[in-house]
């Protein structure tokens, strides 16, 4: 692991002025803020993150979780990813969320990891952590080893000819469904960053994973108030029950109305290179009855343009099964 300054900071301009130090917030900064660590102290002993600075921000006060006058949930950058799941407002209003996190690592990871660092946390991709091997996201123009190497966990959906490295968090999975919206401040101030918006395609330039710029701080992320009546769950399918990355998930929330489906909306993980939204998909499901075939049919309309590599064809036909199977749990 490289020599580092540990800052610690009492107070947000003071973290901004820190960050804004280095000249990129992607793959290679030279400042990094510390949340929970789980991520960013792994990858600095593989050196694969090398700040010159890490900054401790769990002194900002930005831990909270709120229900907002609108309705709206807050949820603090800091908040740890334990409290977030067991939060009642989260267990009766997102149940989704709830489940998506619980899905995820260890309780020990969960109680230190927080809502940002979750976000933000990088892909599982083993040439991405292994520091002798050649990487796009790592290293720009050096290869992909993954796209005819060990691809079994990696993207279909998303990926480019530089990178097919899939988004490893269960909780954006479920902030993607919910709509969630990323709070940042920065050098020139707040800015409000829907998460549909906040991951960048991997392109040529997989290094390049966000929108952040050098000193953004995550504040936090705000969810808005569920549909009235509205049911969510979160289905993970996994190579073993516990302490295991998705092969697929699906967090779905549905309203019913008649017997038919008056709104549905949902996302999925383990299949894109950033959790993975359709709205089309969603569209095919509005006023339709549920079924098996109707479920399907918007999983087809999900799943298309999906580019399987050589080991992981078979998240095609799982990612449809899981669709299916967690629109059955909501509305049955
Ligand atoms: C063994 C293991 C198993 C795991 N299994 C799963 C799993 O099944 N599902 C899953 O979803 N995750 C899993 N994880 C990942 C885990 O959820 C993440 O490591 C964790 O959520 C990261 O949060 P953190 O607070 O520790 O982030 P940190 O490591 O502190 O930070 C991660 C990144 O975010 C940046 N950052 C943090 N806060 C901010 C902020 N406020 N503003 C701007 N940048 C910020 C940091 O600079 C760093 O670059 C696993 C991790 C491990 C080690
Ligand atoms: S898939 Fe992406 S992260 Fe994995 S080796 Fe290729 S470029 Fe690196």
């Amino acid at each position: 692991m490289q020599v580092f300054d540990l800052v610690q900071v009492t107070d947000a301009p003071a973290a901004i002025a820190a960050g804004a130090a280095s000249p990129t917030a992607q793959q290679g900064a030279s400042v990094r803020f510390l949340a929970g660590g789980t991520t960013l102290v792994d990858l600095m002993k593989l050196n694969v993150e090398y700040p010159d600075r890490v900054v401790d921000i769990n002194r900002l006060g930005l831990d909270g979780v709120a229900t907002l006058a609108n309705g709206d949930l807050s949820v603090g950058a800091t908040a740890r990813n334990s409290d977030l799941a067991h939060h009642p407002q989260v267990r009766e209003r997102y149940a989704a969320l709830s489940q998506a996190i619980l899905a995820g690592a260890s309780t020990q990871l969960r109680n230190a990891a927080t809502t940002a660092g979750n976000l933000l946390q990088r892909t599982r991709c083993m040439y991405f952590r292994d520091t002798a091997s050649a990487c796009n996201k790592r290293k720009p123009g050096s290869g992909c080893p993954a796209i005819a190497g060990t691809n079994r966990m990696l993207a279909i959906l998303g990926t480019s000819d530089a990178c097919i490295a899939a988004h490893p968090s269960d909780m954006a999975v479920a902030m993607m469904a919910y709509d969630a919206i990323v709070h940042v401040q920065g050098t020139s101030g707040a800015r409000q960053i829907p998460l549909s918006d906040f991951y960048v395609p991997p392109g040529n330039r997989p290094d390049i994973e966000t929108v952040l710029r050098p000193g953004d701080l995550v504040t936090h992320v705000t969810l808005p108030a569920p549909l009235a009546g509205e049911r969510s769950a979160y289905l993970k399918l996994r190579d073993r029950a516990s302490y295991e990355f998705a092969l697929v998930s699906a967090a779905v929330a549905v309203t019913l109305a008649d017997d038919k489906i008056a709104s549905a909306r949902f996302a999925l993980g383990g299949v894109g290179t950033r959790p993975w939204r359709v709205r089309d998909a969603e569209g095919a499901l509005a006023g339709q009855a549920p079924s098996d075939t109707v479920f399907r049919a918007a999983a087809d309309i999900c799943l298309q343009g999906a580019r399987p590599q050589g080991q992981n064809g078979f998240k095609v036909e799982l990612a449809k099964r899981c669709i299916v199977h967690a629109f059955k749990q909501v509305t049955r």
